[in-house]
């Protein structure tokens, strides 16, 4: 009999009932029970505000240098960030789908907008490349903290950076963000690429001068490669999806940004009326360094979700049995398969789990054949295209508000869209038509 951990499947359910929806690929909402409030969530966390503020700095460093490399940050001065916008529309919409009236009212967040690489890889892949970019240039007494750093975009830097190699295991959106920013720099960058990698995002990198590895195999082996290529070579540089802490500050700054766009649209929030925020989750990076940053900033006035597919819960599985990392949805019999690629991920990081247990209320799942009407209700109603992984976050206001506390018309619900606008046309399209299909035909969902 397989074992898991010593315990049978038998023994796994007994112990968390709520195994048997979720290994039966049953959409599912869980409901966290290590979630403590504020002020003892933050009593052991290893990182801290000051290093989200040291994080916005060096972009901040880094902003004219951006603003010069890519002329379409120009007008944000070379800061990248998404709009924040109401979602009355697809509020109506997912009322109906749901048939669960949800008291509050909706906000986008719209990193499927994100300049230079759309999606919300953007902010954790580039400033970690940024900060080796700057940690090299100090160390060869080539930059001075005080410098402007728009001289970075100069031929000699790009020089400089082509004897180092930067490489990272990815599903898709991180190889595409670390490589666009990497091969701009100058550097040498190789991207392994998991199997549920879209061929779009691979010719995309090619076309940029970046070496695809491609893997029969899934993500987490994609990243095991990468990682074992770079101890060979001392100027190689490997962006840890599964461990790092810089990519997951780099993630925490959006609450920083955040904060200044509810100030600027006059959103008020407290811990009475909330905001409630979705993110989908793959390996946790991306939603965990967002709700941290929130958490940091916010504290008990914003509550954090995760969304996984019915096919990848990750984190859900490490969270829920406190397992973490040492487990994977295979080990379970799940197959971790499923058009969101930016969430095919079928081991959890080592370390965001065991940070946002106590920080977020609870996870959720959505079935495939669920995202892509999603797709297509989004189109039809906000004429927005978000990807397969992006669309998640929609399913999550229904579930607090059929599952949980107290919602009032004056929460907010942050729904984060995180990616999809460098998706080809005829792919959208098809996304798109495929979510028709379900939409006529609801009893497939
Ligand atoms: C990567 C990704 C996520 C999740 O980020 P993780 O750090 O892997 O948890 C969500 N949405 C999209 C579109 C992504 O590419």
């Amino acid at each position: 009999m397989t074992t898991i951990k010593g315990k049978s499947i038998e023994e796994w359910m007994k112990k968390f009932p709520d195994l048997y929806p979720i290994l039966n690929y049953i959409p599912f909402y869980w409901n966290n029970p290590y979630a403590k409030n504020d002020k003892e969530a933050f009593q052991h966390q290893p990182l801290q505000l000051k290093d989200i503020q040291d994080a916005e700095e060096r972009l901040e460093r880094f902003a004219p240098f951006i603003a010069k490399a890519y002329p379409e940050t120009e007008s944000t001065g070379g800061i990248i960030e998404s709009p924040l916008e109401k979602g009355d529309r697809i509020k109506a919409r997912i009322e109906a789908i749901t048939g669960q009236q949800i008291p509050g009212t909706f906000y986008l967040k719209l990193d499927s907008h994100l300049p230079i690489s759309g999606s919300i890889k953007a902010r954790g892949g580039i400033y970690e490349v940024l900060k080796h970019a700057e940690t090299l240039l100090l160390e060869n007494q080539l930059l001075s903290a005080k410098d402007n750093y728009r001289k970075i975009a100069g031929d000699t830097y790009r020089e400089f950076f082509s004897q180092y190699t930067i490489l990272v295991g990815s599903t898709g959106n991180l190889g595409l963000s670390i490589g666009v920013i990497s091969a701009k720099l100058g550097f040498r960058v190789i991207v392994h690429m998991s199997a549920d990698a879209k061929q779009w995002k691979k010719n995309l990198l090619r076309e940029r001068g970046v070496k695809v590895v491609e893997h029969v195999s899934d993500y987490s082996k994609a990243v095991e490669e990468g990682r074992e290529e770079a101890e060979k070579d001392s100027k190689s540089y490997f962006i840890d999806d599964e461990n790092s802490s810089d990519l997951f500050l780099g993630y925490t700054v959006a609450a920083i940004r955040l904060k200044k766009q509810l100030e600027a649209q006059e959103i008020q929030i407290s811990p009475e009326t909330p905001m409630h925020v979705y993110l989908p989750c793959g390996v946790g990076g991306g939603p965990g360094g967002v709700a941290f940053g929130l958490k940091v900033i916010f504290g008990d006035a914003v509550k954090c979700y995760f969304a996984e597919p019915t096919h990848s819960p990750c984190m859900l599985l490490g969270m829920m049995t406190s397992m973490h990392n040492a487990i994977s949805v295979q080990d379970f019999g799940l197959d971790n398969q499923t058009a969101a690629d930016g969430l095919a991920v079928g081991r959890a990081s080592g370390f965001v789990g065991k940070v946002m247990e106590s920080l977020i209320e609870g996870i959720y799942t959505v079935s495939d054949e669920e995202m892509f009407r999603l797709i297509t209700e989004m189109m039809d109603v906000e004429g927005i295209h978000l990807e397969p992984s992006a669309v998640t976050g929609l399913m999550g206001p229904a579930y607090v508000v059929q599952n949980n506390t107290r919602v009032t018309e004056k929460d907010i619900h942050l729904i984060w869209a995180t990616g999809g606008s460098m998706v080809p046309d005829d792919i959208k399209q098809a996304d798109y038509q495929k979510g028709m299909e379900y939409k006529n035909n609801p009893d497939a969902t």
